[in-house]
């Protein structure tokens, strides 16, 4: 017999995804944004929303960042600093929140984490650094660690990220 397309509760897939994503009110200029296609999911996953900067102790507002010297692999590394527009140095809490959102990841042993698009923190790809096609300093964490990661941005449709959850657990369908 087929079986229902919703998950039971203990069956759900648990995805880690960017908080602001959800419309948690985290961003660096304190609005809110989120992604609408994410809200057709919360039957079938378990979300495990976080924030790199909130975690790394930067409050919201905060002042936007900019990664100097590589990206946020170089940052992990020792290499490269995070500078808010400011001036202030704020390496130390971006790579704080990086790794207690591994430890999430590690607890939680997520299938996904759903990356926000171009973040200093969270993209895989970031326009604010000095690498071409350098990435934020969480996701490069996890990259590290070979947690699976997708990015999108508030006005991506997810649905084939849908279709490639179902694809992972087939015995659901
Ligand atoms: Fe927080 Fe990442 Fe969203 Fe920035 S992109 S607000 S660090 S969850």
């Amino acid at each position: 017999m087929k079986k229902s397309l919703l998950f039971s509760l203990q069956d759900r897939p648990t995805v880690l995804v960017s908080a602001c994503l959800l419309g948690k009110k985290c961003r660096y200029d304190g609005k809110k944004t989120v992604n609408p296609s994410l809200l057709f999911y919360k039957d079938l996953i378990n979300f495990i929303p976080f924030c790199p900067e909130q975690l790394g102790g930067l409050p919201t507002p905060r002042p936007a960042s900019n990664i100097f010297g590589g990206d946020g692999m170089d940052v992990i590394m020792g290499k490269a600093k995070v500078i808010n527009v400011e001036g202030k140095d704020v390496t130390e809490n971006f790579k704080l929140g990086a790794y207690k959102s591994l430890e999430l990841a590690l607890r939680y042993n997520p299938i996904l984490s759903i990356m926000r698009k171009k973040s200093p923190s969270c993209g895989i790809q970031t326009p604010y650094c000095e690498a071409k096609n350098g990435m934020g300093v969480t996701a490069a964490l996890f990259k590290l660690y070979k947690i699976k990661m997708i990015e999108c941005a508030p006005n991506d449709l997810l649905i084939y990220t849908g279709a490639f959850l179902m694809l992972l657990n087939p015995s659901q369908v």
